[in-house]
């Protein structure tokens, strides 16, 4: 018996050191009575988001949002991801289709390969950076599956540290401003779109009805930086928290100064999408805002976090408007922001998924396997 033991101990040891424990791979391979390896299979589906409320920004109005919804197959799992695609960035439904059928993952056939797969991918053609998101976002929910947990856990992150979310107040008479800003009475902080003549009115309007924490995007519609730097001081005293890309991305040294001189943190939104832009907005902004759409997705995301977190600045969390997917994909990424702005989903009516809620006003991650999903 003693001896039966040990041998078994010896045999186990040798398995050990001589590597003769079997990969994954292999293991599944011999249960299926070596069947050729398994291969990822993406494939992708346009839908058209329907807004509740039309949307304005400063330059343009729309009621819709063309989106990609994409899946990649592994071993009877499925992974989901989705490219957001408002216009005005460039890419369509059209781009993203050319873009994704010309994509070979079958090639691959280890989807913890994240590193490999989504450098390819990348190098498949310059940007279409909702397009690459929609298939990072598919690999990281179809990983995490696999592995059994969500990406906030695999990270290493703690699901109380997440942020409340702003909720978007697009720009309108002062009756349906009041009115949508009555219907957002579970948000603890409000954002206000500025850039236009009526920016004051906005926030008096909103102040009329509501003391609740405001931040504002302006989208580069300030000219001018002293008086871009007045009404800072303004909103200030009117309870705003920071500012998102008040002036052009084209003048720095402006922002810069401004950054230098605002009692409010400054955000910069256009003047980045990817890990390389990081370091050109340090010491020009307080912060960055980060959008799996514009970066390429979540492991792009991810490391654009941490750098900024290395400069010492602030890290928000923004989406388009996008479903639940795409959304609670940014969300696995919240507890490393100050500030979040994941509101994309809620402003639409045909959500084809159900992932984070927000409870009180504060991202709510689900303990459900990679981003959290599942359809509706
Ligand atoms: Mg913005």
């Amino acid at each position: 018996m003693i001896l039966k033991r040990r041998n078994f101990i010896q045999t186990s040891t040798l398995a050990l050191v001589s590597g003769l424990v079997l990969p994954y791979n292999s293991i599944s391979n011999m249960k299926k009575g070596n069947l050729p390896k398994a291969n990822l299979k993406l494939s992708f589906d346009p839908c058209n988001l329907q807004l509740k409320h039309v949307f304005t920004l400063a330059g343009s109005s729309r009621s819709t949002t063309p989106v990609m919804l994409t899946k990649i197959e592994f071993e009877g799992i499925t992974g989901y991801g989705e490219a957001s695609m408002p216009p005005y960035l460039g890419e369509s439904q059209e781009s993203a289709g050319r873009f994704l059928a010309g994509l070979k993952l079958d090639q691959f056939t280890d989807p913890f390969r994240v590193d490999e797969i989504l450098e390819y991918v990348d190098n498949s053609a310059p940007g279409n950076t909702a397009a690459k998101a929609a298939v990072d976002i598919a690999l990281h929910d179809l990983v995490g599956k696999i592995m059994g947990q969500p990406w906030y856990k695999i990270w290493g992150l703690s699901a109380e540290k997440t942020p409340v979310t702003s909720f978007t107040i697009g720009i309108d008479s002062p009756e349906v401003v009041r009115q949508k800003v009555k219907e957002a009475a579970e948000f603890k902080i409000l954002k206000v779109k500025l850039g236009r003549e009526n920016d004051r009115e906005m926030i008096e309007t909103i102040r009329s009805v509501t003391d609740v924490p405001l931040c504002v995007d302006v989208n580069q519609g300030w000219k001018d930086k002293h008086k871009a730097l007045d009404m800072i001081y303004w909103l200030n005293e009117k309870g705003v928290k920071y500012v998102e890309q008040p002036m052009s991305k084209e003048n720095p040294d402006d922002i810069a100064w401004l950054t230098q001189n605002s009692p409010l943190p400054i955000i910069a939104d256009e003047a980045l999408q990817r890990l390389t832009d990081v370091q050109k907005t340090v010491g020009v902004y307080s912060g960055i805002n980060i959008k799996l759409m514009k970066c390429t997705g979540m492991r792009e995301a991810h490391k654009m976090m941490n750098l900024a977190l290395a400069n010492k600045m602030k890290v928000m969390i923004g989406c388009m408007t996008e479903t639940s997917c795409a959304i609670s994909a940014a969300a696995q990424l919240s507890p490393l922001a100050t500030w979040a702005d994941l509101d994309g989903n809620l402003l639409i009516s045909n959500d084809r998924f159900e992932g984070v809620k927000i409870v009180d006003g504060k991202i709510t991650l689900i303990d459900r396997p990679g981003i959290g999903i599942k359809e509706i």
